[in-house]
């Protein structure tokens, strides 16, 4: 344990140094929009110019290093704009080495290091709630006591003050943060022919939540965790599954507004909105490779395009 804070300490110290010189304007960004933008997003790239020793820590010790990070911004004591409240965002890393590593890859020698992979989500969970602070109350004395939830959590039992077992806790006055799972799979286009595309769980908190949707390319920088079984028998024979917890998550696709039009093309969309075959050209620009089934591409390409009554 002594290892671990003098090694935060020297992490910190670091961090402090980078946030006030490189990443000085960006924390200034993200402190004028606290609370709206919670996260102050670090590219892995910079950090391992500033730093190589910081940016390998970050691999092998995620979650320390994260720690450190978020501590350094909140240790300088800064104040919001508004005046009200403390400055604590989350420091999201991204840009980790190895995007091109694919999920069925992802084995356990990476357990608890950082990990990048790009995939396409299949599914998300709705949003729950998950206790950041849990209070407890003691039901001999009244004593109440506010703990940190963590991982490797144990509830606490015994009163400090009056020193019985009858702690309980108040459900209903913890603090909560969102947290929400989602699935996301190997992109078919580098899965190899007849192989099933790998699956990993991923855990999405706070402003992550509802960051992605399924059918979404994306890619994601998290930790590995292993899963706590929840069945007996895997229990009995120390079977894990996993997941990783989410850092940072960033869409892959091209946003519409991302597409630059050329004049040219302009000029060549408004010369087909007036030629009466245009239904049949677009019916036909699906999946050109395919012969016949003309009924299923006009029913995709109807799909492509919506709108309501006037
Ligand atoms: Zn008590």
């Amino acid at each position: 344990m002594a290892d671990k804070n003098q090694d935060l300490s020297s992490l910190i110290s670091s961090f402090e140094e980078f946030f006030t010189t490189i990443y000085k304007e960006k924390i200034t960004d993200v402190l004028l929009a606290y609370p709206r933008i919670r996260s102050v997003e670090v590219d892995y790239n910079d950090l391992e110019r500033f730093d190589t020793s910081l940016a390998d820590a970050l691999i092998v010790t995620p979650e320390l290093v994260v720690e450190a990070a978020e501590q350094a911004i909140k240790s300088r004591n800064m104040t919001l704009p508004s005046g009200t409240g403390i400055f604590e965002p989350h420091v999201k890393f991204f840009n980790g080495p190895g995007p091109d590593l694919m999920i069925e890859n992802i084995g356990s020698k990476s357990l608890n290091e950082l990990v990048t992979f790009k995939g396409v989500v299949t599914k998300r969970t709705d949003v729950m709630h998950k206790v950041k602070m849990a209070k407890y109350k003691c039901q001999a004395c009244d004593t109440e006591y506010k703990v940190l939830v963590g991982r490797n959590f144990h509830e606490p039992k015994k009163c400090d003050a009056c020193k019985k077992l009858a702690l309980v806790p108040v459900e209903e006055e913890g603090t909560f943060t969102d947290l929400q799972k989602a699935e996301v799979q190997d992109l078919l286009e580098k899965v190899s022919g007849g192989s099933l595309a790998a699956k990993m769980e991923i855990w999405l908190e706070d402003d992550l939540v509802n960051k992605i949707t399924p059918g979404e390319n994306i890619e994601v920088c998290g930790i590995m965790r292993l899963k706590i079984p929840t069945n007996v028998k895997q229990k009995r024979e120390f079977v894990y599954g996993r997941c990783v917890e989410a850092i940072h998550v960033r869409s892959l696709k091209r946003d519409f507004e991302e597409i630059e039009l050329t004049r040219e093309d302009e000029k060549k969309i408004i010369e087909l909105s007036h030629d009466p075959s245009v239904e049949k050209k677009i019916f036909s620009s699906v999946a050109p490779a395919i012969y016949g089934y003309n009924e299923v591409k006009q029913a995709f390409a109807l799909q492509l395009f919506g709108g309501y009554k006037k």
